[in-house]
């Protein structure tokens, strides 16, 4: 492995001072970047040009001399001329760190890019080498850590003693940070006030003293349609606590490979050929693996709560006593609107969404179909891909308009959607053929208000027998 060249370190400021010698723009970079600490900023430049006023800075028009270097903790020197030599020169005989900004070879040290959660920082370097590399690798971070992050950060570090003198075992007390980093209620809390972040830590941490090896939790996690990034900060950050990682078929793998390296994982989806698992078995699984203490992610597709199951999975854990946590995730139907920009409410059209599945439980009768045709709302049907006319047929013969208007969405949220659209009558007549992959049937007047291959005829055709 290559060896660093450089050593990152927290450098103390707090009480010191730090000089910029410079009045330009690489100046008001580097008082952007210093700012953020508590030192005292003093910017020193004959030509102060930047506008500093944004900043906690003292700003000091004239040329640099040296004792302004006296009792000064780091210098950056951002521009070149007479003064600038002298503040190097002084700056190396008394031995104070020097930063000249984009001159390597001439720098003590490097700054790095930071993401700022105070009290947590993450640096990230590049010793020099690629600035704009460590500004992406920045941005991924940034997305990755909360705004609201720096406060729990301060809430775990005044926790500390309290935290040791009530769970004694290391792994014990690992867990318990964990569930704290993790928590959404405690997140809130910390953001509304100290003092209610404070409490709800508390009732975690009493949770905790009672199993101090750390029982195990389930995670019921909504991994949306399929592109990894529409899923959620929430989702994306428990994944990486996971032992286990137990999902769908449908949930694509670039998903589940978001989680830990050495997380195990179990694929319970139906799909031929594959090993499938019947719920009752799959809520056995959830079960045993909260039991051996594990962090179960259970990754369903879309949200959790809508057709995922999600009513028996929570049922059986409740029974057996585990804890268990919901997060949501952006369903099918939500996407496909997204991707046809239809308004699936939308004012005096559409009063209303109704996602709704088009098969019955193990292949039973629905009795929905006549609310449905009359609901005169937006239809969102799940499940329905295979036998989209037969719904069809079954929406008109309980009383819908046959020409109005549907789109399909197939592989909503995914580089490969397509879609279809027409009415019901020539859904009903049509062989329509549909690309591989899940699909919504939108329904209903608004959907001629999306970006449809021909949303303008339907809307004319549903008027004139409307
Ligand atoms: N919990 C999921 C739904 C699971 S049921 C959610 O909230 O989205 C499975 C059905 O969801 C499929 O038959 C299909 O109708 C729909 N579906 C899932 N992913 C989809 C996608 N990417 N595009 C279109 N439909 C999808």
């Amino acid at each position: 492995m290559a060896r660093l060249n450089t050593f990152p370190l927290s450098f103390k400021v707090r009480g010191q001072r730090i000089v910029i010698v410079g009045g330009g723009e690489e100046a008001l970079n580097k008082v952007r970047l210093v700012c953020k600490t508590s030192a005292e900023v003093r910017v020193i430049s004959r030509q102060v040009e930047a506008d500093f006023s944004g900043f906690a800075v003292e700003v000091v028009e004239r040329g640099f001399e040296a004792a302004d270097l006296d009792g000064v903790a780091l210098v950056f020197v951002a521009e070149a001329g007479a003064d600038a030599e002298l503040a190097k020169v002084t700056a190396r005989a008394r031995n104070i760190p020097l930063n000249v900004v984009d001159v390597p070879d001439q720098c003590d040290f490097y700054t790095p890019s930071i993401v700022d959660r105070a009290p947590l920082t993450v640096a990230i370097s590049s010793e020099g080498d690629a600035p704009v590399l460590a500004r992406l690798v920045r941005a991924r971070i940034e997305a990755m850590l909360p705004p609201g992050f720096g406060k729990m950060a301060s809430l775990a570090g005044s926790l500390r003693k309290r935290v040791e003198s009530l769970i004694h075992t290391g792994p014990g007390r690992r867990r318990f940070y964990e569930a704290l980093l993790a928590s959404p209620q405690v997140e809130a809390a910390v953001d509304a006030s100290p003092v209610a972040g404070r409490y709800q830590a508390e009732m975690l941490l009493a949770q905790h003293q009672g199993n101090a090896d750390g029982a195990g939790i389930v995670w019921l996690i909504g991994a949306g349609p399929g592109s990894e990034d529409l899923l959620t900060l929430r989702a994306q950050r428990l994944l990486q606590q996971a032992d286990v990682i137990v999902h769908d078929q449908l949930v694509p793998d670039a998903v589940v490979q978001m989680g830990r390296r050495d997380a195990e994982q179990i694929a319970v989806g139906k799909a031929k050929g594959h090993h499938s698992f019947s719920q009752a078995q799959i809520n056995t699984l959830l079960v045993r693996l909260a039991r051996e203490g594990k962090k179960v992610a259970r990754l369903k597709s879309g949200d959790p709560m809508v057709f995922g199951r999600a009513g028996e999975e929570i049922s059986a854990l409740r029974k057996a006593g585990l804890d268990y946590r919901i997060v949501p995730g952006v369903s099918a139907a939500l996407a496909a609107a997204a991707d046809t920009a239809t308004p699936v409410t939308l004012r005096k059209v559409s009063s209303g969404f109704i996602m709704a599945t088009a098969h019955g439980a193990d292949d039973s009768e629905l009795t929905h179909w006549a609310a449905l045709a009359q609901a005169g709302m937006t239809l969102a049907l799940y499940m329905g891909k295979s036998i989209a006319s037969e719904v069809a047929g079954r929406l008109v013969a309980h009383g819908a308009n046959p020409l109005t208007p549907v789109g399909i969405v197939v592989n909503a949220g995914r580089p490969l959607m397509t879609t279809y659209s027409g009415n019901l009558s020539s859904l009903i007549e049509g062989h329509v053929t549909l690309a591989d992959g899940p699909a919504i049937i939108f329904v209903g007047e608004a959907v001629a208000a999306g970006d449809w291959a021909n949303a303008a005829q339907l809307a004319v055709e549903n008027f004139k027998v409307a």
